[in-house]
C-alpha cells in the first residue's frame, strides 16, 4: 500500500485528494488539516457564493516571477477542465459574465461535494493536526505534528511515500492558512519570493474622502509606484474611514503592497468619472450652469456624485458649497474637474494579511516542475496552490490555480504509481 500525505485540506489539497484517490487501489490518501474541518476557507469565498473559476482564463490574469510556469499549468488544466471536474462531482454551475459560480450560489456546496467525494473515495481526513516538521528520507517522508488543541501536547508522527504540501499562503489566517507552509517548504530547501498581501483594502494617508466613508461609486483606480503608472482598473469603489476598498482597489493592491514592502512611494489616483473625459466633463459643467447661476454650488453639482463626496471634493478645493454657482471661475471649474478625474491618494499601508483574499509571492515556481508540480529539490514532494509564487486577479483565478495545481499533482502521483506497478509486474 502506497501512502500519500496531503498537508492542508483547502482547495488545492482537496482537489489533489479527490484526483489521487481515483487512482489504483493500492494508494491510500491522508489529509492532515489543522482546522477543525477541511475546506473552511472555501466557505467564505466569493462572499459565500464561491467564484470557482472564470471563462476568461489565461496567464495575463496572474502575476508570478515565473509566468511561463503559470502558462504551462493553465495549458494543462484550464477553466473548462475545472468546470468538467466539478460537473463530474455533480455540481451544477452558472456563468455571470464569465465568472463561474455554483448554480445554488452556495460555497458550501463546493466544499461539501469535495469533502464527501474525498471520503467516498476512501481519503482519510485528520483534522486538528498542525504539521510542524517534515523529514524526507530514502523511502518517503516522516511528518511530525501536534494537535491544534493546545491542551493536547502529544506529538503526532506519520509516514508517507509521497507528500503534497498544500498549506496555502498567509491570507485570512482565521480560515487556516497561517504561513506555516512557507516555513515547511523552506526547511526542505525551497526559497521564498517575498510575500505580501494581495486582493486587499488600502489605507490612505490624510484621507481626503474620509467624510464620505460608506459611499460606493463607479471609479477608475490607478496605481502609481514612485510616480510611474503601473496599472488601472475600473469598477465600484468603496470609500471607508481608513481608505479605499472594492474590486478595483483589490485588483491593483498587490502592486501597491509590493511597493510598500520595497519602501517605494505608492499612490493611487482616483477617477470619479471614468466614463467622461476631462474636456467633456468641463464642457458639460459649463453648459449645465447656464440658467443656474444663482444656485448654491453644492446644489448645482447635485446628482453627479453622492452629496458627501461632492462636499469632500469642494472642501479639498476650499470652494464653499453655499457660494452661487455663477461665481465659480472657469479656473475653479477646471480645478474641480481635475480633482474629480485625478485625485491622488498617498497610500500608507494595506489592511494586512488578515483582510487579504490572497498573497502575492510564495515558493518560487522555478523550483517546481510545472507539468507535475513536483519539487525539483525533493523527489516525491509536491507543492500546490497559494503556497506558490502565483497570484491571480479577483474573479475566480486564485481558485483556478488551486484546483489546477492540486489536480496536476494528484494525477502525476497516480501515473507514477501506475507506472511503477506496471514495471513491478513485468519484473516479477
Ligand atoms: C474571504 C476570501 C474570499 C475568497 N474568494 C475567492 C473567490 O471567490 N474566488 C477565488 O478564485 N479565490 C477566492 N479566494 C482565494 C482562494 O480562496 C485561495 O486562493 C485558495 O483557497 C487557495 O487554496 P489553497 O489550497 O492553496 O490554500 P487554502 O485554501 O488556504 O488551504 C490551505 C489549508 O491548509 C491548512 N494548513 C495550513 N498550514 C497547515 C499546517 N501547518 N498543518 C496542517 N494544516 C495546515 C489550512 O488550514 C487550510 O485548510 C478568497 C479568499 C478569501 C480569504
Amino acid at each position: 500500500m502506497r501512502k500519500i500525505g496531503i498537508i492542508g485540506g483547502g482547495a488545492s489539497g482537496l482537489a489533489a485528494a479527490v484526483t489521487a484517490a481515483a487512482g489504483p487501489e493500492n494508494i491510500k490518501i491522508f489529509i492532515l488539516e489543522h482546522k477543525d474541518q477541511a475546506g473552511k476557507k472555501l466557505l467564505s469565498t466569493g462572499n459565500g457564493r464561491c467564484n470557482l473559476t472564470n471563462e476568461r482564463m489565461d496567464s495575463s490574469f496572474f502575476r508570478s516571477e515565473e509566468i511561463r510556469c503559470v502558462e504551462k499549468v493553465l495549458e494543462q488544466f484550464d477553466a473548462s477542465d475545472t468546470i468538467h471536474f466539478f460537473e463530474e462531482l455533480g455540481l451544477m454551475m452558472r456563468s455571470r459574465n464569465g465568472y463561474i459560480y455554483p448554480r445554488c450560489e452556495q460555497a458550501s456546496a463546493v466544499r461539501d461535494l469535495l469533502v464527501k467525494e474525498a471520503e467516498r473515495r476512501g481519503v482519510v481526513i485528520y483534522t486538528n493536526i498542525h504539521v510542524t516538521e517534515i523529514v524526507p528520507g530514502k523511502k518517503g517522508f516522516q511528518v511530525f505534528g501536534r494537535s491544534s488543541d493546545t491542551k493536547d501536547l502529544k506529538k503526532r508522527r506519520f509516514s508517507f511515500d509521497k507528500l503534497i504540501l498544500a498549506c496555502g499562503g498567509r491570507a485570512a489566517k482565521v480560515l487556516g492558512s497561517d504561513g506555516s507552509g512557507y516555513t515547511l517548504a523552506k526547511t526542505l530547501g525551497h526559497t521564498l519570493v517575498p510575500v505580501v498581501p494581495a486582493l486587499v483594502q488600502l489605507k490612505v494617508e490624510e484621507h481626503p474622502f474620509k467624510e464620505a466613508s460608506g459611499v460606493r461609486t463607479e471609479a477608475g483606480v490607478s496605481a502609481y509606484i514612485a510616480g510611474e503608472k503601473i496599472c488601472r482598473d475600473t469598477g465600484e469603489l468603496q470609500i471607508t474611514n481608513y481608505g479605499i476598498s472594492g474590486i478595483p482597489v483589490f485588483q491593483i493592491s498587490r502592486y501597491v503592497a509590493r511597493a510598500l514592502y520595497e519602501k517605494r512611494r505608492a499612490e493611487v489616483e482616483i477617477d470619479l468619472l471614468p466614463s467622461m473625459s476631462e474636456d467633456a466633463f468641463f464642457s458639460y459643467l459649463i453648459k449645465r450652469r447656464i440658467g443656474k447661476e444663482a444656485m448654491q454650488t453644492g446644489d448645482f453639482l447635485a446628482g453627479i456624485f453622492h452629496g458627501r463626496l461632492t462636499a469632500c471634493l469642494l472642501a479639498r478645493l476650499k470652494i464653499p458649497a453655499l457660494r452661487p454657482a455663477g461665481e465659480l471661475s472657469e479656473r475653479e471649474i477646471i480645478k474641480f474637474v481635475k480633482q474629480c478625474k485625478h485625485s491622488l491618494l498617498s497610500i500608507q499601508d494595506t489592511t494586512g494579511y488578515d483582510n487579504a483574499q490572497a498573497c502575492a509571492g510564495g515558493i518560487s515556481l522555478g523550483e517546481v516542475d510545472c507539468v507535475t508540480m513536483e519539487s525539483r529539490y525533493v523527489k516525491g514532494l509536491y507543492l500546490t496552490g497559494e503556497l506558490l509564487d502565483a497570484d491571480g486577479m479577483c474573479g475566480g483565478y486564485n481558485l483556478q490555480w488551486a484546483w489546477a495545481t492540486g489536480i496536476l499533482a494528484g494525477r502525476h502521483i497516480i501515473s507514477e504509481i501506475d507506472m511503477k506497478q506496471g514495471k513491478g509486474e513485468k519484473d516479477a
